[in-house]
């Protein structure tokens, strides 16, 4: 019987737990060792920090649902592995042998790299990366309310993860449309992007077109090619070439950091790049540790094409859930002795909601020059995108191995071929 350990139970992680499960599961012991007791679907956290949503509607414990499933389950998170002796020390002090590893465990949010970046009591903007920083950004938010002022919404240099903040900028922009506050908040968008709509994908489509339009009908202006300096109370000083060093006050800052790895993985030897990522090969398997398997954000993909300002690649949910078959796939040929063969297919697919509209990004492959890219706006999309979230969240809470991103670029493809 083979022993199978998942670190990591969120998008990447409990996909792979449940496909495992539903692949090995009869015959081999499945573990997963996650920080938290509870899934929490992340792409809601922009709701969540605006009050659109709470916590309790995009979250389920996991415990019920992995022990029905036969795995073993531990919330104590993951202190230390030990890669040449295939170990798993919990944080609550259990050793945990494996003869497979699958690392599922998303980024460290890199805020010490700004200085006065990140929440309080640390920094002085908020952030929307954990469903903890979204319901305390918006309690900032509420605060903020009561005394609006300049906004600064964006991403930092090195950061990976735009999508989200173009999304809150918008849907902060409606909710304070909707208030009738709007004119009191002069809204900047602050991005390490060398241009809008460059989202670590050197483009898909016609972003910059699209999201550009879309950040000027809604009087919100943009610094591209920016590096925040350092963050003081209601202060940021922020540096692009154009303008050289500039002070831009704010009374709410919500700012994507960089992503590095995770303590727990980034100090194993030879598993990990200088930023903490995990190094795989084509079948997501570590290149020094051959049983031991990396899906997510964890995953080390270099940058698409060099930028002024440094950026990153997004790992979006379907490029996660390709990575997860491949692996999944993989294990399960090792243990019946045939040797690992699928790869993932590394594409990106992402329905953006602006609040009161949407816009779809399609690339196939994520590296340029590309098969096919499409990207559209419409109010379709954050219909789409609200349906999508109440149906991931249903099946995931009830088990379901579906890759559920595949559906949905299935279905965006259709809606192409219609159009
Ligand atoms: P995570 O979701 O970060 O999960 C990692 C898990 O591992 C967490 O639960 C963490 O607590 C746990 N963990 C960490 N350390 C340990 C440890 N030592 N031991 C045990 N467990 C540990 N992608 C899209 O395709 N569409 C979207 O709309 C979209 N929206 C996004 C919105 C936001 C705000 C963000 C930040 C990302 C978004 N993404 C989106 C990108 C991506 O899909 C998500 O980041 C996704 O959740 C990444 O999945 P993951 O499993 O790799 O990492």
């Amino acid at each position: 019987m083979a022993r199978i350990i998942v670190i990591g139970a969120s998008t990447g992680g409990l996909r792979a737990a449940y496909t495992l499960s539903k692949e090995v599961g009869k015959t081999h012991e499945i573990t997963v060792v996650s920080n938290t007791p509870e899934f929490h679907f992340v792409p809601s956290n922009p709701w969540v920090a605006i009050g659109w949503r709470k916590r309790s509607e995009t979250s389920f414990p996991l415990r019920e649902r992995l022990e029905k499933k036969g795995a073993r389950f531990f919330s104590t998170g993951a202190a230390t592995i030990d890669a040449e002796k295939n170990i798993v020390i919990t944080g609550g002090g259990e050793a945990l042998p494996y003869d497979y590893l699958v690392i599922a465990t998303g980024p460290s949010l890199a805020f010490d790299d700004v200085p006065g970046l990140g929440p309080q009591p640390q920094g002085h903007t908020v952030s929307i990366c954990t469903v903890e920083h979204a319901e305390a950004a918006y309690a900032r938010y509420e605060e903020f309310l009561k005394d609006p002022g300049p906004v600064i919404i964006g991403a930092a240099q090195g950061a990976s993860c735009f999508g989200p903040a173009y999304e809150f900028a918008c849907i902060l922009d409606v909710d304070l449309r909707k208030r009738r506050l709007r004119k009191k908040v002069p809204i900047t968008f602050v991005t390490s992007e060398p241009y809008i709509g460059h989202m670590g994908l050197a483009g898909i489509g016609d972003s910059k077109a699209l999201m550009e339009h879309e950040l000027r009908q809604r009087h919100i202006n943009w610094r591209t090619s920016a590096t925040i300096r350092r963050v003081e109370n209601g202060k940021m000083i922020v540096h692009t070439n154009e303008a050289g060093e500039e002070q831009m006050p704010f009374k709410y800052s919500m700012i994507i950091p960089a992503f590095k790895g995770v303590d727990a993985v980034a100090s194993v030897p030879g598993l990990v790049n200088p930023r903490g990522f995990v190094m795989v090969d084509e079948h997501q398997r570590s290149k020094k540790y051959p049983n031991v398997y990396a899906v997510g954000v964890c995953v080390a993909i270099p940058p698409v094409e060099p930028t002024p300002v440094p950026v990153g690649v997004p790992k979006t949910g379907f490029m996660i859930e390709s990575m997860v078959s491949a692996a999944v796939r993989n294990i399960k040929d090792e243990i019946n002795g045939l040797k690992p063969c699928a790869s993932p297919t590394l594409n990106a697919v992402c329905l953006a909601d602006l609040g009161d509209t949407g816009v779809a990004f399609v690339a196939k492959p994520q590296i340029p020059p590309r098969d096919f890219t499409w990207a559209k706006k419409g109010a379709w999309v954050r219909l789409a995108k609200i349906a999508f979230e109440k149906y991931y969240i249903r099946k995931m809470r009830r088990g379901n191995a579906e890759p559920f991103y595949e559906k949905m670029i299935a279905a965006a493809l259709k809606i192409k071929k219609i159009e």
